[in-house]
């Protein structure tokens, strides 16, 4: 096996947020596997570098056809947006190596790390994940609702910041409210909460509100959202949550 797969994330929007890392990885493909709209925030690399974009939802089959590219000899860089290890991509061919052709193991395999949203985010308004935090994917495309809500709860209980991809999407309109709704009755209403569109891009847009006045419709597919813990707080214009327990004092 003399081909090679390298799993990348373009960062969240703005060119300067692609690592150095990744840009070499994608200036030395020969082929790039990935959904459209990612592919489209690649700059043309060299000549001759094949482009094979797909749909979004078919996640599996992309990785298999990218190791299977791999496998025939070719450099293929497969590519997600923000990191691709954050419900992206990289999850996606590891599985697909698992269930897949044993001889794709000796392929040479590395995934390079990228800007999430959730940083991008962040970085928009202050430091709101200065404190212990945690992620959540609001997606039941591949896991159940009841997980989601498990996972919310003990979020809240546990006092993390959350911050929530995968909000809203046109099929999903409901779920961000009710997570919402879940989180109204274990945290305080005065909790920030903090909607991101297009962070770490030229457009970016960020919405605040308190828990008790959140509005689930200003999330789109676009949108990170970031709820505070307990300590979450706003100074002058930024929020940010405190590293440690104690009060600031003035
Ligand atoms: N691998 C990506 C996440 C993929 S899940 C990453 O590491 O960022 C897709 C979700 O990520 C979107 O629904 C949205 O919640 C979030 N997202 C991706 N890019 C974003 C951006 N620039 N600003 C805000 N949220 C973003």
């Amino acid at each position: 096996m003399t081909g090679s797969l390298v799993v990348v994330g373009t960062g969240p929007g703005k060119a300067e947020l692609m690592t150095p890392a990744t840009q070499a990885a994608l200036a030395r493909a020969t082929d790039l596997v990935g959904y459209g709209p990612y592919l489209d925030r690649v700059p043309a690399a060299r000549a001759n570098q094949c482009r094979h974009a797909s749909d979004n939802r078919v996640e599996l089959d992309r990785a298999r056809h990218a190791l299977t590219l791999a496998a025939s000899g070719r450099d293929v860089v497969v590519v997600s947006g923000g990191d691709p290890g954050v419900f992206a991509m990289a999850s996606a061919v590891f599985e697909a190596l698992e269930t897949g052709d044993p001889a794709w193991r000796a392929l040479d395999i590395r995934v390079e790390p990228g800007v999430t949203a959730m940083l991008a985010a962040a970085a928009e308004v202050g430091a709101p994940l200065g404190g212990d935090f945690c992620a959540v994917s609001l997606s039941d495309n591949l896991k159940s609702w009841g997980t989601i809500e498990r996972r919310l709860k003990a979020a809240a209980e546990a006092d993390f910041v959350i911050a929530l991809y995968n909000p809203a999407s046109k099929a999903r309109p409901h779920q961000l409210g009710q997570a919402f709704g879940l989180l109204r009755g274990l945290k305080a209403g005065a909790t920030p909460v903090l909607f991101v569109r297009a962070a770490g891009s030229t457009d970016a847009k960020v919405v605040t509100a308190t828990l008790a006045t959140a509005d689930a419709s200003v999330a789109d597919m676009r949108t990170l959202v970031i709820i505070g813990a307990s300590t979450t707080r706003q100074v002058g214009r930024w929020i940010y949550t405190p590293r440690g327990e104690r009060e600031a004092t003035s």
